[in-house]
């Protein structure tokens, strides 16, 4: 492999995410691991909670000692609690197209299944799809599609997301579409910013370039720089909330543990902010691709602690789990520093409404967590959780920068905790099952008590409009 200068602020994919760097880092962490003096300098800069650089989290990853893990862990719930309070954001994949031109191995879309029924949906089996979702009582999507240039033009995305936001179905609203496609350009990533969507999320697959190679043989996705480039020129086209994440399960864990955090160093350096939120996601079965082929899967005590060390490495992120994870996973590191998490999820093309539900066979991979997104509700209420259906910050201009310093100095408490109350309310008065309403009322109202007086004013206030039925839709 060609060698590359490791350089946060280069706008070239090996410059930033160096793999000698990353090789040098491994080297490093493997040496000192268990160097107690340097674990609890690592530990003494992590309390003061304002993140570590990649060499520094991946010593924390790398190290075996008892003492050290029970500190990470402990420290990852604080500092969850500390910039994200027991919020957890909830929302829901939409699958809207499964043709793709791709390769990629281990995602049963790619080109060469041809036993994979292939699915697009109309506009109007979108409005179903979005009907159907908010029934459930969703509000916020992340939209999903394979990459196909005639089949799933940008035009039809653009167009897609104009109809979401359009359906207003009894109290239902789609009031955040965030968006999962392929790498695309710099004006194409400026048109889905004018189109109104929340964050731009894309997943680096692996960042090791001979894998990545490897496992995306065929296709534009085969294109490394394009593909680890693609934030730059998103944040450049005007997206300033973009989501990373690795596919655990297709490379070693802690080279991509480590080139992840390069990624967040990188848009820091070159944009001032890093990733709005991080997702972990971990390779699932699927049609024709079982994981252990891969032989980098990981544990879940190790993807546990990754979630943690991740917490730590970069406390202003949100950080996403999905229903790729059993509910004890999701039980463990919802504790430690996941933020946001779908519920009631298909991963199919159609597997929402009823006149679809066939269309199971088109899904992408198995969905681990099966509950209904109420069962998701009510348990996360019985954890300790505030579920949050929230969706005000983009609304209200809080990205990129604006939302990072709110988060970094803590005050961003503020505006999400008495939204989510308000959020909460309305899924409980008009989807909740009702023992979940029993329930979320309870929480909602020892939530309250907590708040300063001029917040309990207001979420009071329009708590009781939600319950008459006056209106929806209150924020800060
Ligand atoms: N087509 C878009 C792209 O190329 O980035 C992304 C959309 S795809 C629906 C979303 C993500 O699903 C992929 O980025 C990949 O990480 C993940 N994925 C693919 N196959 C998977 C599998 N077998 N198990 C778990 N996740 C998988």
């Amino acid at each position: 492999m060609e060698s590359f200068k490791y350089n946060p602020q280069s706008s070239v994919a090996d410059e930033f995410i160096c793999h000698d760097e990353i090789l040098a880092s491994l080297q490093f962490a493997e040496a000192h691991k268990n160097d107690e003096a340097l674990l609890a300098q690592i530990l003494a800069k992590a309390k003061e909670e304002k993140g570590l650089s990649h060499r520094e989290a991946l010593v924390l990853l790398a190290s075996d000692n008892a003492a050290t893990n029970q500190q990470i862990e402990a420290l990852a719930k604080k500092i969850k609690l500390d910039f994200y309070g027991n919020r957890i954001v909830l929302f829901a994949p939409l699958y809207l197209s499964n043709y793709c031109v791709n390769g990629c191995t281990y995602c049963p879309y790619h080109a060469i299944n041809k036993h994979m029924p292939r699915k697009k949906m109309t506009q109007d089996e979108i409005k179903e799809e979005v009907i159907a979702l908010q029934d459930m009582g969703h509000k916020r999507l992340a939209l999903e599609l394979g990459e196909h240039p005639t089949m799933n033009p940008l035009e039809y995305v653009l167009e897609s997301i104009d109809t979401i936001y359009n359906i207003k179905h009894k109290n239902g609203a789609i009031r955040r579409v965030n968006v999962n496609i392929a790498a695309t350009d710099e004006a194409s990533f400026a048109k889905l910013k004018d189109a109104g969507i929340g964050t731009y999320i894309l997943f680096q697959e692996t960042y090791n370039r001979q894998r990545y190679e490897a496992l995306h043989p065929t296709g534009p996705k085969h294109d490394y720089n394009r593909q680890t480039e693609a934030m730059d020129r998103a944040m450049r086209g005007g997206i300033d909330d973009v989501g990373i994440g690795v596919l655990f399960g297709l490379s070693t864990y802690l080279y991509e543990f480590t080139a992840l955090l390069m990624h967040v160093e990188h848009l820091k350096a070159v944009f001032g902010v890093g990733p709005h939120t991080i997702s972990v996601p971990r390779l699932r079965p699927a049609d024709g691709i079982n994981p252990e082929q891969f032989a980098d899967c990981i544990s879940d005590d190790i993807f546990v602690k990754i979630v943690a060390c991740l917490r730590i490495a970069v406390p202003t992120a949100g950080m996403i789990i999905s229903t790729r994870e059993s509910k004890e996973t999701r039980e463990r590191v919802l504790q430690l520093g996941i933020s946001q998490i779908s519920g009631g999820s298909k991963t199919s093309v159609g597997g929402y409404s009823q006149a679809h539900a066939e269309n199971s066979d088109s899904a992408q991979f198995d969905v681990c967590d099966n509950r209904t997104l109420d069962e998701v509700v009510y348990w996360l209420l019985g954890n300790g959780h505030i579920p949050s259906f929230c969706t005000a910050c983009y609304r209200k201009h809080r990205t990129g920068e604006a939302f990072m310093k709110l988060c970094a100095n803590k005050s961003i408490h503020h505006f999400c905790h008495p939204n989510a109350l308000l959020s909460l309310q309305e899924y409980l008065t008009d989807y909740a099952s009702p023992a979940t309403k029993a329930l979320g009322e309870k929480v909602i109202a020892a939530e309250v008590a907590k708040l300063p007086p001029q917040s309990a004013k207001f979420v009071l206030q329009h708590l009781q409009d939600i319950k008459n039925g006056n209106d929806r839709d209150f924020y800060l």
